[in-house]
């Protein structure tokens, strides 16, 4: 995103709109490094002068607006935002099945944003325990190698507002999640969220909340997560 600074009157009405605090300085700029285009100041039409100037961005910068404005649709799975499907769909890929934990970790929040050089680190982590990477979603696609976790050298310097890693594990695997979880969280410079979905019946119980909060996460069971392993 770019400000025309032939019409911005530094007003300074457009930074509390900007997830990021992209926004900088009594002569207002965009700063670059900062921004994750998700084109908010501009959708959000509080410009005065409409000094806001969307350009068109190259690879690998356009992973930004991909990855953080809602109507950006994702090549790899022709979804929208952060280009997931829900877990509902697991009645019909049967991707988690009995005895398999269905997993994400989500790298970075508005507010904080994080880079694709943090979620390396967290997927080369997983990649080491032999978690099996979710087909067909986003960050799946952006690996140059499946086994290590690497992803595409290239994007590492872009920030998003956040993407999600998804895999499943065999249920007795969870606990060494958790333990990778724990190293890597003090290697990355941004916050992440854990989602664990158990296939299972239709009782409303959630025997396993009682494991992770044992283990420091505060648990939220049956919450609107954005949990894919894919579609059919
Ligand atoms: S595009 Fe988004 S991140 Fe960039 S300056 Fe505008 S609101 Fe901030
Ligand atoms: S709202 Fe428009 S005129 Fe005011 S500081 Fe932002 S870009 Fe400049």
């Amino acid at each position: 995103m770019r400000i025309d600074k032939s019409k911005c009157v530094n007003c300074g009405l457009c930074k509390p709109y900007c997830p990021v605090q992209a926004i900088e300085g009594d002569e207002v700029q965009v700063n670059l490094d900062k921004c994750v285009e998700c084109n908010v100041c501009l959708r959000s039409h509080v410009c005065p002068t409409d000094a806001f100037v969307r350009e068109k961005l190259e690879w690998p910068r356009v992973l930004r607006s991909i990855f953080s404005d809602p109507l950006g649709k994702h090549e790899s799975t022709q979804d929208m935002g952060r280009g997931t499907e829900e877990v509902k769909t697991n009645d019909v890929t049967n991707l988690v099945a009995p005895g398999n934990v269905g997993m994400t970790v989500e790298i970075g929040r508005p507010g904080i944003s994080g880079s694709f050089s943090d979620l390396e680190k967290v997927t080369t982590a997983l990649a080491k325990i032999g978690v099996n990477f979710a087909p067909r979603t986003p960050v799946t696609a952006l690996m140059s190698d499946q086994a290590t976790g690497q992803l595409q050298q290239e994007i590492l310097n872009e920030r998003v507002l956040s993407a999600i890693v998804e895999f499943t594990v065999k249920e007795e695997q969870v606990g060494q999640v958790l333990e990778v979880l724990d190293k890597v969280k003090d290697e990355i410079d941004t916050v992440f969220s854990l989602a664990a979905f158990y296939a299972g019946g239709n009782e409303q119980k959630y025997p396993k909340a009682e494991f992770f909060s044992s283990r420091g996460y505060t648990v939220s069971p049956a919450a609107k997560i954005n949990l894919g392993l894919g579609r059919p």
